[in-house]
C-alpha cells in the first residue's frame, strides 16, 4: 500500500487565502488551538461545509520556551499538519498570532526573530506582528504617534520576508492596543490612525493583508461587575466600517482581523458583522471552554484538580471564582498538559463531537459556506 500523500493538506500561504477572499461577504474563522485534539471537530467541520480556516497559535501561547500551551512550535505545526491530513482538509493556514513586540529593546526584537525563524522552519505559512503596545504618547502628529509601532513592524516583516525567499505568506499588523481602557472606555482605533499605519508600512515596501484595530472587544471570557460571565456586544461597528472605507479610499486591500470574538452571540455576528470588511475573526477562548465543559464531566477528577490550581494560584479579593477561573484556565494547560493529552477515548470522541457541533455554528455566523473553493482556485 503507497503511503497517503501528506502534501495535498499541507497549510497554504495567508497571502493567497486572503487575496481569494477579499470582498467576499464572510469572515475567515481562524482559532487558536490550545489543546491539540480541538483541532479535528474545526478541520472536519469545514472540510463538510468546504469552509475556509486558519488555525493560528499566539507567541504568548507558544513559543520557544515557556509557552502557554505546553507544546513547542514545532510539535504544535506537525499536530497541525497531521490532523489536516487525518480529515483530508485542504483550505487552511498556519498562522502566528500575535507576535507581540513589548518594549522594542534590541534584545526583545532579536529573540522574537529568533521565534519567527521557528515558526518559519515549522512551515507557518502567515504571521500577525503586533508592535500596538509601541506607542509615543508625547508625538505631535498620528504619524510620529505610531512611529515606535511602525518601525517595528517595518523590521519583523521584512525579516520575515527575507527567510521567506520569495514565498509569500499572510500578513496581519496591529494598530491600537486591544482591550484598553483609558478615563473614557474602551480606546478605539481612528481611521486616520489606520490609514498612516498602512501607508507608512506601504512607503517601506511592507504590504499586509489583515489590520487588527482596536474597536471595542476584550479577548478572552467576559465578565460583568459582579463577576457572572456575560457576553459582549461591544464592538464598534460604525467604526470599523468607517476604517475600511478609508483603507478603500486609499487603494487598498488591507481588511480587518476580529480579535476577542469569545462572547460575542453569534447571532449577532451573523446579523450585525459587516462581513468582508470584518475578513478575519479570532476565535481562541471559545474552543477551550468546550474542552473544560466536557472534562467537567468525562474526566472530573482532572477538572478539579484544574480548577482548585487556578483558584489557588490567581484568586484575588473581591474577584468572583468564575471569573479567576474563566480568565486564567489558560495558565493551567502547561502544568497539567500530560494529564490532558492521557484522556480517555470517548473524552476525545465528545469533545470533537461538541467542537464539530459549534464549527458548524461558527460556519452559520461567519457565512463561510462552500468559499473554500474560492480559495482553492488561487492555488
Ligand atoms: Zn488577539
Amino acid at each position: 500500500m503507497k503511503p497517503m500523500s501528506t502534501t495535498r493538506y499541507e497549510p497554504i500561504s495567508g497571502s493567497i487565502m486572503f487575496k481569494a477572499l477579499v470582498d467576499k461577504p464572510l469572515i475567515i474563522p481562524a482559532c487558536n488551538i490550545r489543546i491539540p485534539c480541538m483541532a479535528r471537530g474545526i478541520f472536519k467541520a469545514a472540510k463538510d461545509t468546504d469552509s475556509p480556516v486558519i488555525i493560528e497559535i499566539a507567541k504568548a501561547e507558544c513559543n520557544l520556551n515557556d509557552g502557554y500551551i505546553g507544546i513547542n512550535i514545532d510539535e504544535f505545526a506537525s499536530r497541525m499538519k497531521q490532523i489536516a491530513a487525518e480529515v483530508e482538509f485542504d483550505a487552511w493556514s498556519l498562522h502566528a498570532d500575535h507576535i507581540s513586540v513589548k518594549t522594542g529593546t534590541r534584545e526583545e526584537i532579536e529573540d522574537i526573530k529568533k521565534m519567527i525563524k521557528a515558526q518559519i522552519d515549522s512551515g507557518f505559512t502567515s504571521f500577525a506582528v503586533d508592535a500596538s503596545h509601541l506607542f509615543n504618547f508625547d508625538g505631535d502628529t498620528v504619524y510620529d504617534r505610531l512611529k515606535p509601532n511602525i518601525d517595528a513592524t517595518i523590521e519583523l516583516a521584512q525579516y520575515i520576508d527575507e527567510l521567506m525567499t520569495g514565498k509569500t505568506y499572510g500578513l496581519e499588523v496591529e494598530v491600537g492596543e486591544i482591550g484598553v481602557k483609558d478615563s473614557n472606555g474602551m480606546v478605539v482605533t481612528s481611521p486616520e490612525e489606520a490609514t498612516v499605519f498602512i501607508t507608512a508600512l506601504n512607503d517601506a515596501g511592507v504590504y499586509p493583508d489583515v489590520l487588527a484595530i482596536a474597536n471595542g472587544s476584550t479577548h478572552g471570557n467576559v465578565f460583568d461587575e459582579h463577576g457572572k460571565a456575560t457576553t459582549q456586544v461591544s464592538i464598534d461597528i460604525d467604526q470599523t466600517k468607517a476604517i475600511v472605507e478609508a483603507l478603500k479610499q486609499m487603494g487598498s486591500d488591507v481588511r480587518i482581523a476580529q480579535h476577542g470574538v469569545t462572547g460575542t452571540p453569534l447571532e449577532f455576528i451573523k446579523s450585525m458583522f459587516p462581513h468582508g470588511d470584518i475578513i478575519k475573526g479570532n476565535i481562541a477562548t471559545y474552543w477551550q471552554n468546550i474542552v473544560l465543559d466536557v472534562f467537567k464531566l468525562y474526566e472530573p477528577k482532572l477538572y478539579s484538580d484544574i480548577y482548585s490550581w487556578i483558584i489557588e494560584n490567581y484568586s484575588t479579593n473581591g474577584v468572583s471564582e468564575e471569573e479567576t477561573f474563566g480568565k486564567y484556565a489558560i495558565r493551567a494547560l502547561r502544568p497539567f498538559h500530560e494529564r490532558i493529552e492521557a484522556v480517555r477515548p470517548e473524552t476525545i470522541e465528545a469533545i470533537d463531537a461538541r467542537i464539530y457541533a459549534d464549527a458548524l455554528l461558527f460556519v452559520e455566523a461567519l457565512k463561510t459556506r462552500g468559499m473554500a473553493s474560492y480559495v482553492r482556485r488561487m492555488l
